[in-house]
């Protein structure tokens, strides 16, 4: 069996701890390849290694970052589909998905070509008599990226792109259920003319983990993962001192006004719901129809085209539309939970349990399912299932129907589908939700925006990717300085404008 390294000052290192982590294919159930999981000391060589590369780096000036920028960027381009290959083997999503993975992890890396303008600092002329003032951002030094198992290329490519750019060096950690794309992104990043040691990629578990956030040097932490997960390691990072930013789980509905095209907004949840196996923090797990009529028309139009989704194993071709989910325990946890909603009284109107693919009858699958009647008070409704499972919430009116949305624990997105111009901007306003689509199920924010959420499913300050990720990974130095000519002498004792 292939046994997978890590990525330390430019090359692939064999883990020294003999523990290891088995990284499946989901379609088959087949162990692929074990994962070693670092020790602290492991880790701790990288980041002292990771220190002295950072000093180089930094002092590299914007613009020439930049260009390892843009070369990594037309790298992994040109390496897209074996990028996409590793993520759905690893991962099991389509590949057309997986192309889409890199591709959304590629743009951030665009807009990181252009980070000197991201980089620049302020100034003032003549603040003062002969004063001048100016401000700059400087990198961090080490800082390190955690990330989730369901964008395997995207959420590594959003960590490494703004902090490598502005002059830091990163210790990644990939989850350990998919951690072979980041050592081919971490190879191409080399590639591209990224010194050695700047970028490694140190496996691991728990363990390594919290050896990162108890760990002196690193400055600044970037997690993506479930909620708990989510919450503790900002804990954790801020009582040592750290700057971090943790983005955590989801529950995003969707309103469907009765003004809707229901055949847009059906089509809209299909995909937002079943995509991905429903294995994205933006996925649309809840759609709440508004008035029974929209309810009704809305379920006749999803269950001919629920039942005509392909699930299956990435390799049958691209006319497969989602793949398995990633573990065992994960296929348990949502039959478990689809279990649940019946015994707590939603109609299960499309069941998906039980599907079986024939030669690959040991593959996490599960097919699509479709609840209506569902309540706020049901597990299927408070969990966040990351699975395919769409729950429908009816509501009678607007403002019950953002009312739920509202006081939802979680805030990453949400949309509405509506023909109305003033209900749309009002929901955009009043909605307390970080990402908000019209007419438009997924809002994943181009990457010259920022990507976050409110409430639970963010901790920490500012978003990821964007202008954001730049004020993250670095910090702010203000300098005042006085030149004397023409400026009389004297003692000031007093705190005074600057007159
Ligand atoms: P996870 O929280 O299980 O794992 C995320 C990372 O944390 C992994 O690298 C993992 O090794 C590490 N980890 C796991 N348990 C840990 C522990 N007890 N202590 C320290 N580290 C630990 O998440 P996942 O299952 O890999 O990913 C799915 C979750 O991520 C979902 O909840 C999804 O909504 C969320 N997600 C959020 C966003 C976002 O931007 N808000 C984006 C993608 C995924």
């Amino acid at each position: 069996m292939e046994e997978l390294s890590h990525w330390i000052d430019g090359k692939e290192v064999k883990g020294t701890s003999g523990r290891f982590s088995d990284v499946y294919n989901p379609a088959t159930g087949e162990v692929i390849a074990r994962v070693p999981l670092a020790t602290p000391a492991e880790l701790d060589a990288a980041i002292q290694s990771a220190a002295k590369a950072q000093v180089g780096w930094a002092a590299t000036n914007p613009q020439r970052r930049a260009r390892v920028m843009m070369k990594f960027g037309q790298l992994i381009n040109d390496n897209m589909d074996a990028l996409a290959e590793l993520v759905s083997r690893e991962h099991g999503k389509t590949l057309p998905d997986a192309r889409g993975d890199v591709q959304r992890g590629l743009e951030v890396i665009e807009v990181c070509m252009g980070a000197p303008a991201m980089l620049k600092g302020e100034f003032t002329d003549n603040g003062g008599p002969g004063i001048d003032l100016y401000s700059m951002r400087q990198p961090l030094g080490v800082v390190a990226g955690i990330t989730p198992f369901n964008f395997p290329a995207m959420i590594p490519l959003w960590k490494m792109g703004p902090a490598l750019a502005s002059g830091n060096a990163m210790i990644l950690k990939p989850s350990e259920r998919v951690p072979s794309t980041s050592i081919l992104l971490a190879k191409l990043a080399q590639q591209a003319g990224l010194p050695d040691g700047v970028l490694q990629v140190v496996n691991g578990d728990k363990e390594i983990v919290d050896a990162i956030l108890d760990h002196d040097v690193i400055q600044a932490v970037g997690f993506v993962g479930s909620t708990p997960i989510a919450q503790y390691i900002y804990g954790r990072a801020a009582t040592n001192g750290k700057r971090a930013q943790c983005f955590g789980g989801a529950k995003n509905h969707m309103i469907i006004m009765p003004d809707a095209d229901l055949d847009k907004a059906a089509d809209a949840l299909i995909g937002a719901g079943f995509g991905a196996a429903g294995e994205r923090c933006m996925a649309i797990s809840v759609a709440v129809p508004v008035g029974d009529a929209t309810a009704d028309a809305l379920i006749e139009r999803l269950v001919p085209k629920i039942e005509k989704l392909k699930v299956g194993p990435y390799t049958a071709g691209e006319d497969v539309d989602f793949g398995p989910v990633i573990t065992k325990a994960s296929q348990d946890r949502i039959n478990r939970l689809i279990a649940s909603g019946v015994d707590q009284g939603a109609d299960l109107v499309v069941d998906g349990r039980d599907l079986k693919i024939q030669g690959y009858e040991n593959g996490f699958f599960c097919g699509p399912s479709l609840f209506d009647r569902a309540t706020p008070d049901m597990e299927i409704y408070k969990e966040e299932i990351f699975g395919p499972v769409l729950t429908t919430v009816r509501r009678d009116s607007y403002e019950d129907a953002l009312k739920l949305v509202m006081d939802n624990d979680y805030g990453n997105g949400t949309a509405i589908f509506t023909a109305d111009g003033d209900t749309a901007r009002d929901f955009a306003s009043r909605v307390n939700v970080g990402m908000v689509g019209i007419n438009f199920p997924i809002p994943v924010p181009l990457s010259y925006y920022s990507f976050g959420g409110w409430k639970k499913s963010a901790f920490g300050d500012l978003n990821q990717y964007g202008p954001d990720a730049f004020r993250f990974y670095t910090k702010t130095k203000t300098v005042t300085a006085r030149w004397f000519s023409g400026i009389k002498d004297g003692v000031a004792l007093n705190f005074k404008a600057m007159d």
